[in-house]
């Protein structure tokens, strides 16, 4: 497939959830960042959400990313699907609001993944919402697995398997720190943040990352080394991707609609 104009926006559950926090939404951001969306006027445009405090307590309670270990998880599979589900109708009904025409759809309806990765998706459907001019809205969802049961599908695979198979002009991911860093701001104050990271300063940060055990909210698909991981095939093929910070104004909106946006551009190599 030819190189597209689709533009793909991550909101990660780290911004329009509060991980520390059962089933809290961050209201005003949301407000402001659907806002953001609207005035933007992106089209072809998919959004993907994460989790957040609505998705991974549960998976990781019921380890729901191990598969189907027993029946006591089934329980877990029907909460964790639901809750993803309430958080997608409050976004849904937002971006409704504010007049982007929007369509959510449930990953674990249109896709399956082989020991948790994403092996079909009927992109068909998506296609043809895009050329209707409606955006789709997906998420990280509990998705039926063909050797595991089921699994956690982390919204970050979403995006870079929909990028990959579109070729996306940028892929968007938004989450509650500015950017790519050295290390973790949030616990290492002399953090740096990269303007530009390439795949092999990108592939020592998921290394050195690896070494850490400092993740202290519950997150069941992999923190920012898991989001870097899945973007490098993305990134190889010749798509853009920003990481940004959702809880500051205009953020996305800059992201959105230019080139020169703050916080990290991840590139193939030094030069490019
Ligand atoms: P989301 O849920 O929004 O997709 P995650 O919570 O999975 O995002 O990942 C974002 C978090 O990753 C940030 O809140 C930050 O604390 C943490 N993090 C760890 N290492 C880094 C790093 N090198 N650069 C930036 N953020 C990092």
């Amino acid at each position: 497939m030819v190189k597209s104009n689709l533009k793909i926006l991550k909101l990660g559950g780290s911004a329009i959830t509060d991980k520390a926090k059962p089933y809290h939404v961050r209201l005003n951001v949301l407000r402001r960042v659907v806002k953001e969306i609207a005035a933007a006027k992106q089209h072809p445009l998919i959004i993907i959400h994460g989790g957040g405090s609505f998705g991974h307590p549960l998976a990781e309670k019921y380890k729901l990313n191990m598969g189907f270990k027993g029946d006591w998880q089934i329980e877990g599979f029907i909460k964790t699907h639901q809750a993803m589900i309430d958080l997608n109708k409050i976004i849904v009904g937002m971006l409704i609001k504010e007049g982007v025409n929007v369509a959510s759809i449930q990953p674990s309806a249109f896709l399956l993944t082989r020991k948790g990765r994403i092996t079909f998706f009927k992109e068909e459907i998506l296609e043809r919402l895009l050329k209707l001019k409606i955006v789709p809205v997906l998420y990280g969802d509990v998705v039926v697995d063909k050797v595991k049961g089921f699994t956690i599908l982390s919204g970050d695979q979403l995006a870079a398997k929909i990028a990959l198979t579109f070729k996306a002009e940028r892929v968007i991911l938004a989450c509650d720190v500015d950017g790519v860093y050295t290390s973790n701001p949030k616990i290492d104050k002399k953090a740096r943040m990269f303007r530009i990271l390439n795949l092999n300063q990108l592939k020592k940060l998921v290394e050195a990352r690896k070494k850490e055990h400092t993740v202290k909210v519950s997150d069941v698909t992999g923190g920012m080394a898991g989001k870097l991981l899945e973007i490098i095939k993305p990134v190889k093929a010749g798509v853009k991707v920003y990481v940004v910070n959702a809880l500051k104004s205009g953020r996305i909106f800059d992201a959105l609609t230019k080139n020169d946006v703050y916080g990290t551009l991840i590139v193939k190599c030094k030069k490019s």
